[in-house]
Parts: C-alpha cells; structure tokens; sequence
C-alpha cells in the first residue's frame, strides 16, 4: 500500500509565514534601500518597519491556519480513520467555500462506503445462512440414505426368506417328481420348468450378493483347499454346456500352482463361474483356454494366483468395455436377451476380486475374443483340506446309514415335504417338528443322530431352540444344521455362536445336504440297501498291516485289537470331558495318543479320525471337534463288529 504522507512534513501554515514574511522582508529591503539613496536613514524606523512587517507575517499566517490548515487536518485525520477501516464523518464548517465542498464530498463518500459494507455484511449473513440451511439439509438426506439402505439390508434379509422359501419348495419338488417314472413329454416340461426355476434363483442370487457387497457385510473365509480338485470340478459343468456348441473348454494348471491353497474356495468358483459362463454365452465357434499359474507373492506364504478366461468369442467394442464391470450393464443387449443375464455378473465378479485385494482386468476385439484376467494373492497352506467343511466333504455315497434318526424342524409344510422326499430317497429315518418347542418335547422321547433345523418359526426360532438344546447336558454333542433362507452374511456367525454347526442356505442343495449329514454320521452303519455303495469304505484294519502281523503270530491281530478296544473308551472319555471344558490343548493330546495306538494295530480309519480332532484342536474349531469325535465314536464302533468278526472267523 502506498504511503500516502510526505517524508518529511512541513505545514502549510510555517511555508505560507515564511513566503510571507520573505515577501515583506522584501519590500522592507526596497523602502531601506531607497532611504539609503536619498539619504534618509533612520535606524529606529528601519527596525520598527522590520517589526511591523513580521507582525503582519505572523497574523497572516495565523488567518492562513485557521481558514485552510485546520479543515486540511481535520480531513486528514478522517481519511486516515477510513483508511484503518472506521468509517467516520468529519465534522462540517459551512465556510461555503472549497473546503466545505470537499468536506461535504468526503462524507457522502464514507456514507456511500458504509452503505456498501452493510450490503456486503447483509449479503454474508445470508450466505451464511444459505450454508447453514444447505448443510441441515445434506445430514438430514444423508440420515434418510442411511436409514434407506439400511432398510433396504433388512427388506432383502426378509425378501431372502420370504423368496428363497418357495423357490425351496419349487425346486425341491421338481427333483423329487423327476424321479418318479413320467412320461417323456412331461419330463421334459417338468426339465424345462427346473431351468427356469435355477435361472431365476440364480438372479436372486446375484441380487442378493451384490446387495450383501455393497452393504459391506460380505466377507471371505479363510479355509484351507485343492485348488486343482476345485477348478476341475468347477469348469466340468461349463465344459459340458461348451461342447454343446462344439466349443472346446480346456484347463491348464501350472506346476508352479500349490497344491493346497488357503483362501475361500466358495468365492474364488463364483469368480470362475461368472467368467466362464459369460465366455460361454458369448462364444459360438473356436476355443475357451483357462490358464492358471501362480507367482511369489507380497510375503512368505502368499501366492498370487494368476486366472486367465481366454475366449474366441463376439468380443466387446473398445468404447463399451470401460462399463462391463458395472451393474446392470450389458456391452450387447441382443446375445443377453438371447441368452440372459442380468448384467450383475461382472460387477460381482469385481468386488469379490477387490474383497481377495486382488485385481481384474480385460483385453477384448470384437469378432476375435477376449481375455479376462485375475490376480489373486492367497496363502499357501500348510497342511491338506479338512473334510469338515461341506465343500470339502468326501464325495457323497449312494447309501445312508440306515438307523440314523434325523428331526427336521421346519415349519413350512411344503419345505417339510421336499427334505423328508430328499431323505428318504436315501434311506434315512426321520422325524419332523413344526417350531422349536415341538423339537425340544420330541427330543425327550427320542435319541437323534442330526437334527437340521430351521431359523425363522413361529412359536420359538431354531436360534432358540438352538440354545435350550445347547443348555441340556446329553444333547451337547447333536449335530444342528441350521436350514435357512437368510442370505444375508451375519446369519452363519448367528447360527454359529447360537450352537448351531453347519449352515446350510436354501435352497439347500441335496448334494451339499447329504455331503454334511455323511460327514456327521459316517458310511459305517448298517447300510440299507437303497442303491450300491459307489466308494465303500476302508477296512478297519489296513488289509497289509494285519497281514503283517498275522505272520509274526496268528492270535497277535485280535489281541491288540481287543486290548485297544478296551483302552480306548477311556481315553475317548477323557477326550470328551476335555471338549466339554473347552481345553483344545488337552483334547489334541488325548487325540494324539488314540492316534498313535491306532496306528500301531493298523486301524487306519480310527487313527485318521483321531488326526482329525486333534487338527481341529489346533485351530479350536469346536465345531469340528465334535463333528470329528462323533466320527471316532462311530469308527470305534466299526472296529468292535470287525473285531467281533475277525474272532468269529478264527473261531469257526
Ligand atoms: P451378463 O449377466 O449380462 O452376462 P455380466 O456383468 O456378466 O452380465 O457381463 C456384462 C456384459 O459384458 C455382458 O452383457 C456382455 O455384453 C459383456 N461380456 C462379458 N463377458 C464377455 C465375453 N467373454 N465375451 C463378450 N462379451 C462379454
């Protein structure tokens, strides 16, 4: 800012007295020199001129001061007032002169300024007021988005149930009348009737994860699992729909793959699933290549797995391809019209790479193919898959124990219909219950082996029923596998910490059913034959070891059979009251040691059982512990009958 002062300030007032006062000392100069010329000098005049004369400087000089210096100042002091922000008026002389103008100007200008700021001020409270007004109303949207969405979270739990039920009931149905002799005309209908009904739960299905994505309540397991096993079985159903249109499929793994990763296989065949079904879909002629390798990953013991879906498919336009990963968007309405699809695929597709932190990427041409390619850090795992989990269950046989005793508590009369069709068509018994406390009361009068229980019923919920259950000594160790058609993530960790051990989702998959009820109740007892057995199980005595042993000495075999019969009950006991008391270091130790002396007899089945609970121990899986004793339990009991067996045998 400019300075607007002089340097060096002299007033007016002293310049005018001293140009004044030059001015007559002047003139007193002339009238002395002229004296001095004619000889006329008077000292005493002289001085009393140079008197007079200052005089009248001075009194000019006075006049000078007040009529134009003053007012100067006092305009001075209001310019410099309005320069440090006061907008004050200065007081007005009405001289009428100059001076009063510019006086009267200097004010009307400071009104005109305050005018100004008030506008401005005025302007800055309503700007203010505005933000205020504005700001209220984006919490008050933002309030209604949250309360909306969470809304929409508890509509689609509900619609979950409320759509996965019939759907339930309607496939259920399909697949028991289908197996029942039909015409072929109606068969086919029935057939027709089945794709739709799969299509449309399929779009279900979708909705529901996408809705279960974006709420943030998705979140992947950690399970340790073959991946070859798992890729094969998961392309086998896309190769068979590709041959239909004369359309290889090929898989090639790369040896640098592990062999058991650890990760969440259920997601990791929902990425590969959407993938290959698109490149089916939009594939007519050539080849689909699906390659898998794998790299070092971020740190030890991670991997990042390398997926690539190569097709010679239509190919997508360049200026669509930036969208294809959005929901509800399809890069050529046409082929989806032909073929489906809900335009949900691939958004899917890419929040489930992003929740493995992994990443997703496309190259395409049209009319040549595309490639999708997936990255996807895992861990390596260090031991093999358990079976404990359904998807990894041993493959499902064709025949049920046949003294097993199931309860089916389901309150829906429909869906009670299709699980006692699914069951009995492999030969179970069973009973069925409508609400919790029908289940409790029919508990008292009879021993089941696996109760599959429904969540949501009238009177009391599985979630309850769950619980008294639980809080009855002797109905400790029942399996509960909770039957629902909550989809919503949540639901497993509430069965779970419930007391419940499994979660099957409805519509429940027969395989998936009866992959779990076997791992609960084993392929030991006395089968029925309903169809044959497609993999008997292994001897209870590896065939090579008690041949072994039977060299040695021919009495030896039964003898240590019985004497580790006799032992072992004790220490099952003792195993037992140790997972009561939720000691995981004791029970893998008493694990340990059945493991070791059935080893010693060759009892190779009971020694797996036992390696089993004790693994569970280690990752105090509680669940899975009691899964495994029960399996033990019942392994044990093969081992009795075979001993009993082997006696008689001698004997005779
Ligand atoms: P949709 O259910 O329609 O298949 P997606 O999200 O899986 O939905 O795919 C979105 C769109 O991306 C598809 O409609 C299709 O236009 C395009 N697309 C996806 N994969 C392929 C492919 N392999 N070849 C050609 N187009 C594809």
């Amino acid at each position: 800012m400019i300075n607007p002062e002089p340097a060096r300030h002299r007033s007016l007032a002293t310049k005018f007295f001293l140009f004044t006062a030059a001015l007559l000392v002047w003139v007193v100069l002339v009238v002395v020199a002229y004296d001095v010329a004619s000889g006329n000098v008077s000292i005493g005049k002289s001085v009393l001129l140079f008197g007079v004369v200052l005089l009248i400087a001075g009194v000019l000089a006075w006049v000078t001061m007040r009529l134009l210096v003053r007012p100067l100042q006092t305009l001075q002091a209001g310019l410099q007032a309005v320069r440090e922000g006061r907008l004050e008026r200065v007081r007005l002389r009405r001289t009428g002169d100059e001076i009063e103008f510019i006086t009267r100007s200097f004010n009307q200008m400071v009104e005109s300024l305050e005018a100004n700021r008030q506008v401005i001020r005025e302007h800055h409270e309503q700007l203010e007021d505005r933000i205020r007004i504005r700001t209220e109303e984006l919490e008050s949207a933002m309030e209604q988005a949250l309360a909306a969405n969470k809304a929409k979270t508890e509509f689609l739990a509900n619609m979950s149930h409320e759509l996965r039920t019939p759907m339930n009931g309607f496939l259920g149905m399909i697949e028991l009348v289908l197996d029942s002799p039909l015409q072929a005309d109606q068969r086919e209908q029935l057939i027709t009737a089945q794709r739709s009904a799969q299509a449309l739960l399929a779009i279900l299905n979708d909705i529901l994860d996408l809705s279960k994505i974006e709420s943030g309540r998705m979140q992947l397991e950690l399970i340790p699992f073959s991946i070859r096993t798992h890729l094969r079985d998961c392309i086998r159903p896309h190769q068979v729909r590709a041959q239909q249109n004369t359309v290889g499929l090929r898989l090639r793994i790369d040896s640098a793959v592990p062999e058991t990763l650890s990760g969440d296989p259920l997601r990791l065949r929902q990425i590969l699933n959407n993938l290959l079904s698109n490149a089916v879909k939009f594939t007519n002629a050539g080849h689909i290549d699906v390659q898998i390798g794998a790299e070092p990953g971020p740190a030890a013991g991670i991997v990042v797995v390398n997926i690539s879906v190569r097709d010679t498919g239509s190919g997508i336009p360049g200026e669509k391809l930036p969208f294809i990963f959005e929901k509800f968007t399809q890069a050529d309405g046409s082929i989806s019209r032909r073929f489906g699809g809900s335009g949900l695929g691939l958004a899917i597709t890419k929040h489930l790479v992003n929740l493995f932190q992994g990443t997703l990427s496309v190259s395409s041409q049209v009319g040549r193919g595309s490639e999708f390619m997936v990255r996807l850090p895992m861990g390596v795992a260090a031991t093999g898959p358990h079976a404990v989990a359904a998807d990894a269950a041993p493959s499902v046989g064709e025949t049920a124990p046949s003294d097993a005793l199931i309860l089916v508590v389901e309150d829906n009369i429909v869906n009670q219909k299709v699980i006692r069709g699914l069951l009995q068509r492999r030969g179970y018994r069973l009973e069925t219950a409508a609400d919790g406390s029908q289940a409790l009361a029919m508990m008292e009068h009879h021993d089941f082996d696996v109760i599959l229980m429904d969540v949501q019923m009238p009177v009391m919920d599985g979630l309850e029923a769950t619980r008294r259950i639980r809080s009855v000594e002797r109905w400790r160790e029942i399996p509960i596998v909770a039957m629902t058609a909550h989809a919503m993530s949540g639901d497993r960790e509430r069965c779970l910490s419930a007391g419940m051990d499994a979660y099957l989702s409805k519509p429940v998959s027969s395989n998936e059913l009866f992959r779990l009820l076997e791992s609960y109740l084993g392929t030991d007892r006395t089968a029925r034959p309903v169809a044959p057995s497609a993999s008997p199980d292994p001897a209870p005595i590896d065939p090579r070891l008690r041949d072994e042993l039977r060299e040695g000495d021919a009495s030896l075999v039964s003898d240590v059979v019985n004497l580790f019969l006799q032992l072992t009950p004790g220490r099952v006991d003792k195993l037992q009251q140790a997972l009561t008391a939720g000691q995981c270091d004791a029970v893998a130790a008493e694990a340990a040691v059945i493991r070791q002396s059935a080893q010693r007899i060759a009892a190779t089945p009971v020694a797996d059982r036992a390696r089993r609970i004790a693994e569970a121990a280690n990752r105090q899986d509680h669940a899975g512990m009691r899964h495994s004793l029960l399996l033990l339990r019942s392994e044990l009991e093969r081992l009795k009958r075979h001993a009993g067996e082997m006696k008689s045998a001698a004997l005779g």
